[in-house]
């Protein structure tokens, strides 16, 4: 479906103007400027027709791309691209009967081309960006945006260019430089850093791949959703759990059930339980006291979602409440705990930011937020490789042992499981 068969408009989130759609992308809302971030209005009459249980069992693609009809681009096949999305989702026998739950999953979004969450939203954007004819693409990122953008980028042929704090993980570092991005190291934080990039993009003109601002980005993200319910044959569940920085990836969240709800694909949206790190959570301090977000330090290891003014504040709030959700806030060390209680259960890989969903989970549960027999989906946003020296931190010391069979007997280290 073309664009103007699928998209109506634009709302603004602030002040409620709608925008017809009228063959260009937008940004954010014309009367209020760098807040008013828009929402795609989308035509779901049009699109309930077409996007049915039947259109899907025929579409053999295990990628974001046979969501085609809730994407906004004009074309419905990127095979070209990178292929984001199509993760696995797990039942988490072993460490839902540790934690006392009956059915709890992960949706393993590590397993993506470059190993995070992030690839469904640079995916779409540079589907968008090439169909736009842009030659040159940019974003300012704790990380993983960044590494992701840069290889979809290279993929399709365009340059990119990305600004990332100076605290970016090496793995996450390595990727983009690999990726032949140009990396502008910012010597601040990520507020800072987002605030070169504005302005940069602006001079240059290049397309903004800034999830807080772009409502392109909140589209690409929400195809985890669409495969959540989709694999648990339209069910969707009472729970998922993603872990909130920008609150982009939150949002999306919530808008896949939302498109799914209104095109009668599935009856319920699940509640969505957003989770922050207590080094740097003004959700959910704002949330707990009744006001709006402030401007916080950042001050947690889990980098992705350390975030101190986060750029998508409304859809991350609409989403938690309109679900009825909640918010929750982990320390540092139940991140590094949960890496490893998830990795030596599961088998499955986080990087700090990505446990914080897991790490919520005892608390949830000891606080009543979470019922032991509902069922809930926990996100794996992010690949513990991105973040080595945290992983090993999480992971413990390995045993020294001379090249000699006696020793290694005799310490007994292999002799109990
Ligand atoms: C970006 C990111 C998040 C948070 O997404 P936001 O859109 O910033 O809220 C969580 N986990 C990982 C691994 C991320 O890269
Ligand atoms: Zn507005």
């Amino acid at each position: 479906m073309k664009l103007q068969e699928k998209i109506l408009g634009y709302r603004c989130t602030i002040c409620g103007s709608e925008l017809a759609w009228d063959g260009k992308d937008r940004l954010t809302c014309p009367h209020c400027g760098e807040k008013g971030i828009l929402d795609i209005v989308w035509n779901y009459d049009a699109i309930r027709s077409r996007l049915t249980r039947e259109s899907l069992a025929k579409d053999g693609r295990k990628s974001l791309w046979r969501w085609h009809q809730l994407l906004p681009l004009d074309g419905d096949d990127f095979s070209d691209l990178l292929r984001a999305g199509g993760s696995p989702l797990y039942h988490l026998k072993r460490l839902g009967e540790s934690l006392g739950m009956t059915e709890l999953y992960v949706k393993d979004d590590a397993i993506n081309p470059t190993a995070s969450l992030k690839d469904r939203a640079s995916a779409v954007a540079v589907a968008r960006a090439r169909e736009l004819g842009c030659d040159t693409i940019a974003c300012s990122s704790t990380g993983n945006a960044a590494s992701s953008m840069a290889g979809h980028a290279a993929r399709a042929g365009l340059r990119a260019v990305i600004f990332v704090p100076e605290r970016a993980p090496r793995g996450k570092l390595a990727q983009m430089l690999c990726f032949g991005a140009r990396v502008i190291s910012v010597q601040g934080d990520y507020r800072e850093t987002f605030e070169l990039s504005r302005e940069a993009i602006a001079r240059h003109g290049w397309y903004n791949r800034n999830a807080g601002i772009n409502p392109v980005m909140i589209e690409g993200k929400k195809t985890v959703s669409l495969e959540i319910a989709e694999e648990r044959g339209f069910d969707p569940g009472d729970w998922v759990v993603c872990s909130v920085g920008d609150g982009c990836t939150i949002g999306g969240v919530y808008q896949g059930f939302r498109d799914l709800k209104a095109i009668g694909l599935i009856d319920r949206i699940p509640k969505i339980l957003g989770v922050q790190s207590e080094g740097c959570c003004p959700f959910v301090d704002a949330v707990r006291e009744g006001r709006d977000l402030v401007p916080t330090a950042e001050n947690t290891l889990a980098d992705s979602i350390s975030v101190g003014v986060p750029r998508n504040p409304v859809k991350a709030l609409r989403a938690v409440k309109e679900s009825q959700g909640a918010w929750i806030a982990v320390s540092d060390a139940d991140i590094l705990a949960a890496i490893r209680r998830l990795g030596s259960t599961e088998g499955i890989f986080s990087e700090p930011a990505a446990a914080a969903a897991t790490a919520a989970l005892p608390k949830a549960l000891e606080s009543g937020i979470i019922r032991p027999d509902e069922s809930v989906t926990v996100i794996n946003s992010g690949s513990g490789l991105k973040d080595v020296v945290h992983a090993l931190a999480a992971g413990g010391e390995a045993f020294a042992c001379p090249p000699d069979i006696e020793a290694l007997e005799s310490s007994g280290y292999v002799s109990t499981r």
